[in-house]
């Protein structure tokens, strides 16, 4: 992949004019073609004849994909206010501060989507007494991959809602972090933790 600068030239199809034409490559804020949002200071080749965007070379995808995750809706639910102290003190075990709450969460909900856990026991989670109590706290979760990966492990669960989801995999956090305190467990999210930290 040929790296682009600013300033570069490139013959390109200007969908505008037509007809090929001379680009410059250089920085400009592009909307998106729907209008939901736009993208600040990427690099696009510019038609030198009717200044409209003709190209957008590859090296600026990341940073427009970036923009597009921010556009995405969040994974949300409403749980008891204990189930956030589960959460808060598991990632102390961990060795982490209570920021490392979301990435411990979709560590979770990413291998249960993935079959690297069970499934099938977080329903059987929802029974148990720490389940219950008023849903006080929000839980929002982002990311690229989030709302379909929980789409999936709800369907492999049987749990319909995704408050429902969420607290099932508090639950499930506690029962290997906290009580169990199972070491696959403990050894692969310390290794995020590092990465992350
Ligand atoms: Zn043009």
């Amino acid at each position: 992949m040929k790296i682009l600068k600013e300033g570069d030239t490139k013959k390109v199809a200007c969908n505008t004019c037509g007809v090929f034409q001379n680009a410059t490559f250089q920085l400009r804020d592009v909307p998106f073609s729907d209008g939901s949002g736009l993208v600040k200071n990427v690099l696009v080749g510019v038609c030198d004849v009717c200044d409209s965007v003709a190209v957008i070379p590859h090296q600026s995808t990341p940073v427009i994909k970036k923009q597009l995750d921010k556009l995405r809706r969040p994974l949300e639910g409403r749980v008891p206010s204990h189930l956030i102290d589960i959460l808060n003190l598991a990632s102390d075990q961990l060795g982490a501060a209570t920021d490392f709450v979301p990435s411990l969460i979709k560590f979770y909900i990413h291998a249960l989507s993935k079959n690297e856990m069970p499934a099938s026991e977080l329903s059987g989670l929802l029974n148990s007494e720490l389940a219950k109590g008023k849903a006080t706290k929000r839980i929002s979760l982002k990311g690229r991959y989030i709302v379909e990966e929980a789409e999936m492990v709800k369907a492999s669960a049987h749990i319909s809602s995704t408050t429902e989801l969420l607290k099932s995999v508090v639950l499930k956090i506690n029962d290997d972090i906290l009580v169990r305190k199972r070491p696959e467990c403990i050894k692969a999210l310390e290794s995020l933790v590092a990465a992350t930290a």
